[in-house]
């Protein structure tokens, strides 16, 4: 390619076609050459879990599908492969749609002048928020701390979100020879983990949209009350290709709003739920060190208790308490929990265990198809009590009240944990309470096919109280 007009458009995570607002104004008067680069940096947030790798490999396979194979895909350190691409292809302008994570923004900004004092033209795009983050301040010009002033009044009262773009022209993206393939990446393996998710999940853009008219049909008549509940089928599960950027939150903003037969209740909640991810990522711009350090200071001298029995025993599903051991196994059978579950694990390790919250969050990051930075740290910020807007820290979920008003007929419980599957629903959430005939009926030997509960709940409950309070 000799022309002087080609551009050069970089995925990220906004793996679609659809309303990608940086890859449509790059195609509409230029030829373009997509790449990808599998960033190697050494910075921990920047790594993907594996469970991650796995939807990432997907996703690209079946988006360069979708674009004729026409994907430059590289691995290494994007400045020096961006800079080596461009000066061998002749190209004169780069596209991207902005990420929002810290390190990703650090790397983005240098770069951009990097390239600029090349003469190079660079144009980034918000593809990724419903609204951006330093756009949305209060009145006396500081950031928003409390989630429901933000939505209500810092977003529903500034501008409508953006209506959607068209599918961009990809007949306008061109190849230029290619000797990098997918596969180079390295992101699967065919360890059984991952041929497992094949089982739950189908990434790509087609998919997600299949998703969210297929939720849109159904789930969403119940949502306000029916997301609570983790056996019914009342959530969305769109967070791993909202997360990946095949499908955007203005899309299925704008799609939401077209639903005239759902109640308004149903609507408005499953909105607010997705300004509970821009919230996430409006802290996380203005508050970037909630990576890594309690959002509320007070909580550094938190004396977390290392335990690393303890904690592989949550990981693995054998804490003795049922809704627990269902949630931490459906993660790593599905790599996925429901949100309902997601906080009452991660309260289980932080106030029952009193485990540092950044063990759980390592370990969501790992096996999460969803594994998010913005939302996985400020989640678990808020169930530690830690985070801004945080649950106060006398709200410790109780695992026995929470599975038998939750999982009130058991199907999400036995669903995960089999050997309890024939156990009366009175005690499935407090099997050690069984009288030894209903035990011996189930089938159920405590201890020995299902585990004695690993802490007492009231003690362990009483002395998270006096440790929060301290304070
Ligand atoms: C300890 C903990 C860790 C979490 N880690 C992550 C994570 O790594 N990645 C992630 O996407 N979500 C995370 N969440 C938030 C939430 O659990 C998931 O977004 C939700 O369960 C995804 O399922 P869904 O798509 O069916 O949600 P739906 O109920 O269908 O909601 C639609 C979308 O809204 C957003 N959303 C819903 N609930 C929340 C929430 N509480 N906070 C922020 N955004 C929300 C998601 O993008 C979701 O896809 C975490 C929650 C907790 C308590």
């Amino acid at each position: 390619m000799e022309s002087n007009n080609i551009s050069l458009y970089w995925f990220r995570n906004d793996l679609r076609i659809n309303d990608n607002p940086a890859l449509y104004e790059s195609l509409l008067c230029n030829d373009v050459v997509p790449i990808f680069i599998y960033d190697n940096s050494e910075i921990e947030d920047c790594k993907l879990g594996a469970t991650s790798k796995w939807w990432l490999h997907n996703s690209l396979k079946s988006l360069n599908n979708s674009l004729d194979n026409k994907i430059h895909f590289f691995y290494g350190q994007p400045e020096k492969i961006l800079l080596d691409f461009i000066n061998h292809n002749n190209i004169n302008k780069v596209y991207w749609n902005r990420s929002n994570e810290p390190w990703s923004i650090e790397r983005d900004t240098k770069i951009k002048k990097i390239l600029e004092n090349k003469n190079i033209l660079v144009k980034t795009y918000n593809a990724n928020l419903l609204w951006e983050p330093y756009k949305i301040k209060k009145s006396d010009g500081n950031p928003y701390k409390v989630f429901t002033p933000f939505f209500k009044k810092g977003c529903l009262q500034s501008i409508n979100p953006r209506i959607p773009l068209n599918k961009a022209k990809i007949e306008n993206l061109k190849q230029i020879k290619n000797e990098t393939k997918l596969t180079d990446l390295n992101l699967t393996d065919e360890k059984l983990w991952h041929k497992k998710l094949n089982k739950y999940w189908n990434p790509g853009e087609e998919n997600a949209i299949n998703r969210m008219n297929d939720f849109f049909s159904k789930g969403i008549y119940d949502y306000k009350i029916g997301r609570n509940f983790p056996g019914k089928k009342n959530v969305s599960k769109l967070s791993p290709h909202i997360h990946f950027g095949e499908i955007s939150p203005n899309t299925i903003w704008h799609e939401t709003d077209k639903l005239k037969e759902v109640s308004d209740k149903n609507t408005y909640h499953f909105k607010s739920e997705l300004g509970w991810r821009e919230f996430s990522y409006y802290l996380l711009f203005h508050f970037p060190k909630i990576t890594n350090s309690n959002f509320q200071e007070k909580f550094n001298n938190f004396p977390w208790i290392k335990n690393q029995k303890l904690f592989d025993l949550w990981k693995r599903g054998k804490t003795g308490y049922p809704i627990v051991d269902a949630g931490m196994r459906e993660l790593w059978e599905t790599g996925y929990i429901h949100n309902r579950v997601r906080m009452i694990v991660s309260s289980f390790l932080v106030k029952n265990l009193l485990i540092d919250w950044r063990m759980g969050e390592r370990w969501f990051w790992d096996c999460l198809v969803d594994a998010d930075l913005a939302n996985n740290k400020s989640s678990w910020q808020w169930v530690a009590g830690s985070g801004a807007d945080a649950a106060p820290y006398f709200r410790i979920f109780n695992p026995v009240t929470q599975g038998q008003k939750f999982d009130n007929e058991g199907n999400y419980t036995k669903r995960f944990i089999p050997e309890l599957k024939d156990l009366d629903i009175e005690f499935l959430f407090k099997p050690w309470e069984a009288p030894s005939d209903v035990l011996r009926k189930a089938g159920v030997n405590i201890g020995k096919n299902y585990p004695k509960p690993i802490v007492d709940l009231k003690q362990s409950r009483e002395k998270a109280l006096e440790l929060f309070a301290n304070l």
